[in-house]
């Protein structure tokens, strides 16, 4: 027995002094890591564009060289696929998933410096793509390069997938993934975005909702004509405001019919856990500059909406002339772009279908459908004992953090999650300005955010 306690009070010890070490490592050359960051941020690598992606795969694959792994580039119709891994014989193996790709950087002007010359302001780092997701790619590959040059063995297996198509909805990475299940399937995966809330705690994300994306067109006249001919011409304008008009009522409820029937509602454990969590719904009014929520929502029926209902919104509406001052036209053409954010149970296919025929039933078969795509929602249990890890790691880091049973958003985890449940945890914060000019990180996060991998990995050897 007395062994035994000392076997373990040397593993702990071990453990002790391999963190200082490595965190030493961290803190000591934090200069040289954001110098690494700021490279990659350097490269305008916008999927949206087809820019730069092959310049940006290759520094990542260099990153990870660097870091003591092997690599892999995956060609796929679109950018590759970076993989990496180190293989230790340990017990358990952690996943990371990032993207190397960001958003386009427009509109410039909005932003205070060149959005691909990053800058630090005020102990915060400015540049496209600090945030989403480059900063996550660059604290994840540094922290095990702190492992290899302090000599330290990792704990865990390793292993990164990084595409570059992630914003422009990863349309080739299920090539990827067909091909290589036996790769991601890990004991447990951190997604690639994440970071601190409005009251600066730390948030884990748990899954991700689905989306279906439609843009709808209609033409009724072969070309725009003299407004006057409206008393005997149809109109492609109106024709999709009431194709619209259609889909969905005043307290925005959706009328396409089954919409709702496949929708898994949300569990016990998961309401029990929204009960727990502050919106800041007061707060969040001020920010959006509104009186009330949706259809007066509040409490815990805000909550469920926010994490367990399906929406249906307009993107953008375009048709005639919308320059300055009167032009008096009927225009021929009429478009706009729908997205649908699914919950699981629903599935993009499905929603297709039931639109398509929503649309035929009430005589709107003159609406096209000119380009759609979409994939489901997917989650990670509240309960899985690799949610458990994190929130140990990030206490030991951070302190308390909040865990969502899932995003609002959507992502592509439906692609991972049966073969590795994975939770959303990164250097980001409210203010990060992810999508939008001035997009940004604290520099305090980006080295937290390193000492949470490690602690992550430690958390994850013992179990
Ligand atoms: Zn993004």
């Amino acid at each position: 027995m007395k062994e035994r306690i000392y076997h373990e009070e040397l593993i702990l010890f071990k453990a002790i002094m391999m963190n200082k070490s490595i965190i030493k490592f961290i803190d000591d050359k934090l200069n040289e890591s954001i110098e690494v960051l700021k490279k990659l941020c350097r490269i305008p690598s916008v999927a949206a564009k087809n820019e730069g992606l092959l310049e940006a795969a290759n520094l990542v694959e260099k990153m990870l060289q660097d870091a003591g792994l092997e690599t892999e580039v995956h060609l796929t119709s679109g950018a590759p696929v970076v993989t990496g891994w180190k293989d230790v014989g340990a017990k358990r193996t952690l996943l990371f998933y990032d993207h190397y790709d960001v958003q386009p950087a427009e509109p410039f002007d909005l932003w205070d410096s060149p959005p691909f010359e990053p800058e630090i302001r005020n102990d915060r780092l400015y540049g496209r793509g600090v945030a989403d997701n480059k900063g996550d790619i660059t604290t994840r590959i540094w922290t095990l390069k702190a492992f290899q040059e302090t000599n330290t063995d990792l704990p865990v297996n390793v292993r990164f997938v990084i595409e570059g198509e992630e914003e422009i909805g990863s349309i080739h990475l299920p090539e990827y993934i067909e091909k290589n299940t036996d790769f991601i399937t890990a004991d447990g995966g951190i997604w690639e975005f994440g970071g601190a809330g409005i009251d600066g705690r730390q948030e884990a994300w748990l899954g991700l909702k689905g989306i279906f994306f439609v843009e709808l067109e209609v033409q009724r006249l072969s070309r725009d004509v003299h407004s006057s001919t409206a008393c005997i011409l149809p109109s492609a304008a109106s024709r999709l405001t009431w194709a619209l008009n259609s889909l969905k009522d005043e307290s925005s409820r959706i009328l396409i019919e089954g919409f709702y029937e496949n929708i898994k509602p949300l569990t016990d454990s998961e309401l029990e856990a929204i009960r727990k969590i502050d919106l800041h719904e007061e707060q969040f009014k001020k920010v959006y500059g509104i009186e009330e929520y949706l259809n007066g929502l509040t409490g815990d029926e805000l909550k469920k909406a926010y994490y367990g209902t399906p929406t249906c919104n307009i993107c953008g509406l375009t048709s005639g002339y919308q320059g300055k001052g009167s032009m008096t036209v009927l225009p021929a053409k009429a478009s706009c772009k729908v997205d649908f954010r699914l919950v699981e149970g629903m599935h993009p296919n499905d929603i297709h279908k039931k639109l398509r025929q929503h649309l035929d039933d009430r005589g709107f078969s003159d609406i096209k459908f000119s380009y759609f795509e979409g994939y489901p929602a997917a989650k990670t249990p509240i309960n899985h004992p690799f949610v458990k890890i994190i929130e140990n790691a990030n206490k030991r880091v951070f302190g308390d953090m909040v865990i969502h049973p899932t995003s609002p958003g959507s992502g592509p985890l439906y692609l991972f999650n049966k073969y590795v449940p994975m939770v959303s945890i990164g250097c980001g914060d409210y203010e990060s300005k992810a999508h939008s000019p001035n997009e940004s990180i604290v520099i305090e996060n980006f080295r937290k955010a390193m000492n949470r991998i490690v602690a992550v990995m430690e958390e994850m050897s013992k179990w």
